[in-house]
């Protein structure tokens, strides 16, 4: 097994996180069953969100009479230190449990400090002092705000987006994490499902000394890859290697991570997936993005009102508007027959019937 230590919060466990974000998405009991399962086959480190609606409530339900053994963090987006007590109280009660290993800041757009008015920061020292929380954390999608808490010395952990498609200004900031004792909890290991290979993922990511990654799970095949990455965690390989280098040379440059930050748009466009449509259309199976609930979706591309929304509230800069509208023109092409090269000879003119309706796999 092979572990990591979150900094100077001393918590040390294997190097498989469980991401709770997307168990929202499954029934209670599934839910309850593969948390269930992930603490059997060894995971002890769960991260969710009070704005993760009932993930909360179901980890608390499965973790019941587990507490000692496992580590919980959760994040608030309160604005306010009012807002922040209201919270943490709703978020403990609905974990079933008297205290947090680490309460975070859920990528808040400024870094919260004593005495710049928002009377967060001074909340959670009150929560800590109460015995409440026994870590403070902040997660966050934008550089400039995770180099200012590093650079506060005021938060034990950063969770930011890292994966083996990181720039060299993500290992600047994770290096400076490491140098200030900080511990570094990795979200998106997976670059928002771009990365199909998660062995690659593990291996590349088990090279640096307190980082975590938590993994976004909420089916039994994804939790049993990860399970069996405890007792045999995947090396750095050549051939582990080879594709990451491949999957560089593919993803490379600024792409969309599927964070949906930019997200609600007022045209109704789900920015967050037809931004990554030609990338994810030739990574995954092709008839995934042809049914009709993904046409309709891409469909509503060209009523953008060009507000510009999306563009100001992308934490990577990128220009949203003119991605979704590239995307729709591939797309566009790929429905007249364009061949989706990357996708084993896949013509969707020729395998689909373009009015054809099919269930998304
Ligand atoms: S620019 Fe277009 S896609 Fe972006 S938020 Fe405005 S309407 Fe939506
Ligand atoms: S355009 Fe930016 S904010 Fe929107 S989903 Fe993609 S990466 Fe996230």
């Amino acid at each position: 097994m092979s572990t990591t230590t979150l900094g100077k919060t001393g918590i040390t466990v294997n190097r498989n996180g469980f991401g709770a974000l997307p168990i929202q998405r499954i029934p209670r009991e599934t839910a309850v069953a593969l948390i269930r399962k992930a603490f059997r086959g060894g995971i002890r480190f769960f991260d969710t969100g009070r704005g993760y609606s009932d993930s909360e409530a179901k980890l608390g339900e499965a973790l019941e009479g587990l507490r000692k053994n496992v580590f919980i963090a959760s994040k608030t987006q309160a604005k306010t230190g009012d807002d922040l007590r209201t919270d943490l109280e709703k978020t403990l009660a609905a974990l079933r449990t008297g205290y947090l290993d680490i309460y975070q800041f859920h990528n808040p757009p400024f870094c919260p400090k004593p005495g710049d008015s928002s009377g967060l920061y001074e909340a959670m020292l009150e929560a800590k002092e109460a015995g409440k929380i026994r870590h403070i954390g902040i997660s966050n999608h934008r550089l400039r705000v995770a180099h200012e808490s590093v650079d506060s010395g005021l938060y034990e952990t950063l969770q930011f987006p890292l994966s083996y498609l990181a720039a060299e200004k993500d290992l600047e900031l994770l290096a400076k994490c490491a140098a200030a004792g900080m511990g570094f909890i990795a979200m998106k290991a997976l670059s928002g499902g771009l990365i199909t290979n998660s062995a690659a993922a593990y291996a590349w990511i088990a090279q640096f000394d307190g980082v975590l990654p938590i993994w976004g799970i909420q089916s039994e095949t994804e939790l049993d890859e990860f399970l069996s990455y405890i007792e045999n965690p995947p090396a750095l390989a050549d051939e582990i290697k080879a594709v990451i280098e491949k999957d560089r040379a593919e993803l490379q440059g600024e792409f969309c991570r599927g964070c949906g930050y930019c997200m609600p748009c007022p045209a109704g466009i789900e920015i967050n997936t037809c931004a990554r449509m030609s990338r994810m259309i030739r990574r995954l199976p092709p008839q995934r993005f042809l049914t009709q609930e993904s046409r309709a979706m891409m469909a509503k591309v060209p009523g953008c009102l060009r507000c510009g929304q999306c563009r100001t509230a992308c934490p990577y800069g990128l220009d949203a508007p003119a991605l979704i509208a590239k995307n729709y023109a591939d797309y566009q092409e790929i429905l007249a027959g364009k061949p989706i090269e990357g996708s084993e000879g896949y013509r969707a003119s020729a395998t689909l019937n373009p009015f054809e309706t099919r269930s998304s796999a």
